[in-house]
């Protein structure tokens, strides 16, 4: 067991030198909160070797965990410090929630579909670390009036525009990531609120699952 999480350390090393560091990335605090959590753990067991590998990967449901390098690139547009509370939409995998939560006071992560919110909920128990994440069941595009406003939202599912309730449930000088574009190609855009007005900011260019809306 031992020598497996050796092994596993040593490509996450390996993972955050050539995919993350190594595009660009360099928010200390991300590199080692990517360095830290140990992704193998939030993929199928089947998939564990492929966990460090430069890709998105299945995780059953028709989701997908994203790539290393967009859950680095996201973290690191969110700029934060260590004191904000953050809002995610579509819990997935839990991972990307794991990676905010070493970088975050606290995270509210609402994932739509149930299979898919209570293997995270229970995968994020189990692990040690966590314990500032809540993972809610719900529709996200709503956001999640109970603990708004918040300092900062992150949106792992694609919308045509982001949802006028996200923006709203935004503070004052907050930020909010999210991919906008159609179902195959969309554009990551981070979007500041100062003094009530938006402002808007390209990022780069991504594939994400849509962002279910409406129902
Ligand atoms: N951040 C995840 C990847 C998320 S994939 C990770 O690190 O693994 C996108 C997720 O968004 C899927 O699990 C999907 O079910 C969920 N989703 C789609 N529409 C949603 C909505 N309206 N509210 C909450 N979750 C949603």
């Amino acid at each position: 067991m031992e020598v497996v999480n050796k092994d596993y350390a040593e490509k996450r090393r390996r993972m955050v030198d050539e995919q993350i560091r190594g595009r660009g990335i360099n928010d200390e605090r991300v590199l080692r909160a990517m360095e830290e959590v140990p992704r193998h753990l939030f993929v199928p067991e089947r998939m564990r070797e492929r966990a460090y590998a430069d890709e998105a990967l299945p995780i059953g449901e028709v989701q997908t965990i994203s790539q290393p390098y967009m859950v680095a690139l996201m973290s690191e547009c969110l700029e934060l410090r260590g004191d904000e509370s953050v809002l995610e939409v579509g819990t997935g995998s839990g991972y990307q929630a794991a990676v905010l939560s070493c970088l975050a006071r606290e995270v509210y992560s609402v994932e739509i579909v149930e299979k898919i919110f209570l293997q995270a909920k229970e995968r994020l128990a189990k692990l040690p670390g966590y314990e500032n994440v809540c993972v809610i069941h719900g529709d996200g595009s709503a956001g999640y009036k109970k603990e708004a406003p918040y300092d900062r939202i992150i949106v792992a599912a694609a919308a045509r525009e982001v949802p006028e309730k996200l923006l709203e449930q935004l503070k004052d000088g907050g930020i909010l990531v999210m991919p906008i574009g159609g179902a195959f190609m969309q554009m990551l855009l981070r979007v500041r609120k100062i003094r009530g007005e938006f402002r808007e900011e390209s990022i780069t260019s991504c594939v994400f699952v849509p962002l279910v809306e409406g129902l």
